[in-house]
This record gives structure tokens, C-alpha cells and sequence, in this order.
């Protein structure tokens, strides 16, 4: 099994949960990572880390959804409760959600079934933050602090003798040498490398503040949340659908404070810390398949993994699971195991 050459294309959370997932599974395989954007630079780096996933199908079917939910679940609530959950920015957490005007708002089909705790909110709670709330509820769920997430996996995939190289790649045919296959994890940037229309961007910004206080998250109408995290608290939020503007908007940054401030009078005195702006990699459904392609007259086997949009922390060990089973039926087809 030493002969296998498996190429991972981008170092988000998508690419580095990927890489991991595969050296778990596929021990003495050869690994390589490959990304032209780390850290700082990566819409990874910039999610508020929630694990909320939208009510609606991402998935090519419920089913599928349902069963990526599950597993990426599990993933983070076993890492959670292990030694390694601060290093990793793993934390449990709890909160509201808050809506003036519509019911299916505060509702979530799969959270509801997987969390510990969701449930209305009761008309004391109602009141905890400012709003003419008519519907409310309570859950619990887990929080993933990117920034120290990244640098873990980063740390985990060295401590495994995986290469990660700095390399942009415009097309699968410049990966030169043995490879087997190809995992894509790269997110927006398969818009280009795989000339993918059904993908697109909703930009998104987020403000960083000392508010120690604030235990709880809230979730209010138009995209307005307040989640603190391990060292700060996140502020937002907006989705600029087909905005590819990666520059910090200070019209964005006053809207999303007074909405906050307004929900919670108490943020007024909470000091700026900073602002980081990403671009949501939105597709439906999330692309997780295989496609086989011929270049240069070589052929490729090419495993996607991408187009998260505004879920990839509360999903992609769930799609990472399914993508290395995808890599195992390619390299099985190859007689390779
Ligand atoms: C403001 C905001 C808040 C969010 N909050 C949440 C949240 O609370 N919960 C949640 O679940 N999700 C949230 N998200 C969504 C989440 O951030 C994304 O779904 C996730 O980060 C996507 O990860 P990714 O690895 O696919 O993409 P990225 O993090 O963008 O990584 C892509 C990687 O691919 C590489 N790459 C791209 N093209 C190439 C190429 N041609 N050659 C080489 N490398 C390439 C890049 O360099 C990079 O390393 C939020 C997003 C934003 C913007």
C-alpha cells in the first residue's frame, strides 16, 4: 500500500480535516498537501465556528445531508472531549436564537435531533436581549475556533509526515509524477480550476471584541449574532451574494455593531479587536463525487470536495469522511488495495 500517491489541494479546514481523515484511513499512503493560501488567508480562518448547519438540504439528498451532519458531529464531539480539545479550539456552547418575524427561523430539522438541548425559549428568556421577539429557542451545540483549529490540523499533518507545499495550481494536470488521486479542497477557488459556474460567492465580515461578559450566543433577525469564542467575542454578520470583495467595509462593520449593540446595550463597551472579511464558497449541493478526466493524455482521478458556503466548519468531517470512502473506491477500482 506504500505505492499510493494521493495529492489534497487546499489547506482550509476542508483540505486539512481531508488530509487527516485520509492518513487515518489510509496509513501507508503517501500524502501530499498543496495549497497557494494558509492560515490568515483562508475563509477557514475567518468563520465565526458554530456548529449550525442550515435547515435546508446541502446534500444531494437528505439522506446524504443528514448523514454528514451526523458524522461531522460526531467528529468535533469527540474531539471535544478529548485532552487535545483546547489546543484544537473545541468548546461546547449554548445560546439563543431570536426572530420578530418568522417561525421556521428558530427551528432547525437536524439540530433539533442531534444536539443535547433544543428547545423554546421560555417567556423570561424572551427578554434577555433587546427585540420585539415572537419566537425564540434554546440549544446547545459545539464552537471551533478556527484560528487555533488550523494550526492544530497544520501541526497533526506535519507530526505525520505529510508534505505541504506552497504552490497555486491552475489546472489537475500540473500535479506532475506518480499520483493515484486527487482530493480538490479548494473551495472558491474550484470556480476557477474546475470552471464551475453553479459556484459562487456570498461574502461575509465579522468584527472581533472583549466583551468577557457575554457567555451566551444570540442569533437575532438579518443575519445579526454575538458568539463568544475562547478568547473574544464575534460580531456579525452579512452575506453579500456574488460579492468577491475581500477588502473590510467600515458601512458593513457600523451596521453589524449597532444591530448588536441594539440586541445587547452592553457591547457599547466592548473594545475593537479586529475585522476579517472571507468569501463563502456557496454550492448546490456541495460538490462531494469523483470525476475521471483525461489530460495530457494522463488519466486523472479526481475527488471533490467543495463548495461549503456558510457551513464548512459544521460540516466537512462529515463530507471528508465521505470524500476519503470516494478515494478508497477509486484506488480499490485501481486494485491498489
Ligand atoms: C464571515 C463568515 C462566517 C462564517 N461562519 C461560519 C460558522 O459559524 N460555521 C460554519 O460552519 N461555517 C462558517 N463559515 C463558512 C466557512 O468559513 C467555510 O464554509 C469554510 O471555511 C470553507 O472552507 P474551505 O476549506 O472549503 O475553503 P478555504 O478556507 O477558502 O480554503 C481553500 C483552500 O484552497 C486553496 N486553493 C484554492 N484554489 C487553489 C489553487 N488553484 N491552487 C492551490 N490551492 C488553492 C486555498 O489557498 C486554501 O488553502 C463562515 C464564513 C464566513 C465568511
Amino acid at each position: 500500500m506504500s505505492d499510493l500517491n494521493i495529492y489534497v489541494l487546499g489547506a482550509g479546514i476542508v483540505g486539512l480535516t481531508t488530509a487527516l481523515e485520509l492518513k487515518r484511513d489510509l496509513r501507508n499512503a503517501s500524502i501530499t498537501v498543496i495549497a497557494d493560501d494558509f492560515y490568515e488567508n483562508t475563509t477557514s480562518y475567518v468563520a465565526a465556528g458554530i456548529f449550525r448547519p442550515t435547515s435546508g438540504d446541502f446534500g444531494k439528498s437528505e439522506e446524504i445531508t443528514r448523514k454528514w451532519i451526523i458524522d461531522s458531529f460526531s467528529y468535533w464531539e469527540l474531539l471535544r472531549l478529548s485532552s487535545e480539545s483546547s489546543e484544537a479550539g473545541v468548546k461546547e456552547i449554548s445560546g439563543y436564537i431570536f426572530s420578530s418575524e418568522h417561525p421556521h427561523i428558530v427551528r432547525n430539522k437536524y439540530l433539533e435531533k442531534l444536539v443535547p438541548v433544543y428547545r423554546k425559549a421560555t417567556e423570561e428568556e424572551m427578554g434577555l436581549c433587546l427585540g420585539d421577539w415572537k419566537y425564540g429557542s434554546y440549544f446547545s451545540t459545539i464552537l471551533t475556533d478556527t484560528a487555533k483549529y488550523l494550526k492544530w490540523a497544520e501541526k497533526k499533518i506535519h507530526m505525520s509526515n505529510v508534505p505541504i507545499r506552497h504552490e497555486k495550481i491552475r489546472a489537475f494536470s500540473e500535479i506532475s509524477g506518480e499520483c493515484d488521486v486527487i482530493v480538490n479542497c479548494t473551495g472558491l477557488g474550484s470556480k476557477f480550476l474546475c470552471n464551475d459556474s453553479s459556484l459562487t460567492a456570498i461574502r461575509g465580515q465579522v468584527s472581533k471584541v472583549e466583551a468577557p461578559w457575554i457567555k451566551h450566543f444570540f442569533y437575532g433577525d438579518y443575519d445579526t449574532y454575538i458568539i463568544p469564542g475562547f478568547d473574544n467575542v464575534t460580531l456579525g454578520g452579512c452575506r453579500q451574494y456574488e460579492s468577491y470583495d475581500k477588502k473590510f467595509s467600515q458601512y458593513d462593520y457600523l451596521s453589524m455593531r449597532e444591530r448588536c449593540e441594539k440586541m445587547l446595550p452592553s457591547l457599547r463597551d466592548a473594545k475593537l479587536i479586529g475585522h476579517r472579511v472571507g468569501l463563502r464558497p456557496h454550492r448546490i449541493p456541495v460538490r462531494v463525487e469523483m470525476e475521471e478526466k483525461i489530460a495530457n493524455g494522463r488519466k486523472l482521478k479526481i475527488v471533490h470536495n467543495y463548495g461549503h458556503g456558510g457551513y464548512g466548519v459544521t460540516t466537512c468531517p462529515g463530507t471528508s469522511i465521505n470524500a476519503v470512502q470516494l478515494v478508497r473506491r477509486a484506488l480499490t477500482e485501481k486494485s491498489k488495495l
